[in-house]
């Protein structure tokens, strides 16, 4: 059984809902689903994970209700439990340029809790960005210098 932790209504029939799932929260990388079932009548139903919280042990999905198993989803309460959550799921999301979406997720979470988008709000996730993106620049630089010094002291080597 997986309980429900936190539930509600983040815009017009779309729901937020935190479920107690630990062993799925330590794997879970971004861009895999879970399949959810509610009770033993119930549809799988293919959701993506949007966050996991390793400590608390708990995966967070986000849905619209457009039929019926959405919609009885969206009916449940705290304390209410999926008999079925499994996952995670699918193939994990490459990311590249990791410290920037770093950066960048720290604005966006600053502006969520603020309720505001100032600049002193979301300055520290951007510069955070900004720092990670020249550091990996500089790494990039560095890798390619060794191969750039060998092209050139190569003879016909880099001619089109
Ligand atoms: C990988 C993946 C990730 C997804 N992630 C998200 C997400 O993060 N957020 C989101 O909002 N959506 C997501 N979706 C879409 C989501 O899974 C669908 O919107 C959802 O499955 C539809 O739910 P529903 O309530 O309309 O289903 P239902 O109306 O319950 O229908 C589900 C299935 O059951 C059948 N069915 C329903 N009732 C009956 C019945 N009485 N008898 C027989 N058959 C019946 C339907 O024909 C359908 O095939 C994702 C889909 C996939 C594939």
């Amino acid at each position: 059984m997986f309980p429900i932790l936190e539930t509600k209504e983040i815009a017009k029939n779309v729901y937020l809902q935190r479920i107690q799932a630990p062993r799925i929260s330590k794997k879970r990388k971004a861009g895999q689903f879970l399949v959810l079932r509610r009770n033993e009548e119930g549809e799988r139903i293919p959701l993506t994970i949007v966050s996991s919280d390793t400590v608390g042990g708990s995966v967070t999905i986000i849905f619209q209700a457009v039929g019926k198993s959405t919609t009885e989803f969206a009916e449940m309460k705290v304390g209410d439990t999926y008999l079925d959550v499994v996952g995670p799921l699918g193939l994990a999301t490459h990311i590249e340029k990791f410290g920037t979406v770093v950066g960048i997720i720290r604005a966006f979470e600053n502006m969520a809790a603020t309720g505001s988008g100032g600049f002193a709000v979301v300055a520290a996730g951007i510069s955070e960005a900004l720092v990670a993106t020249a550091g990996g620049l500089l790494v990039g630089v560095l890798a390619m210098l060794p191969v750039t010094l060998v092209v050139l002291a190569t003879p016909n080597c880099g001619a089109t």
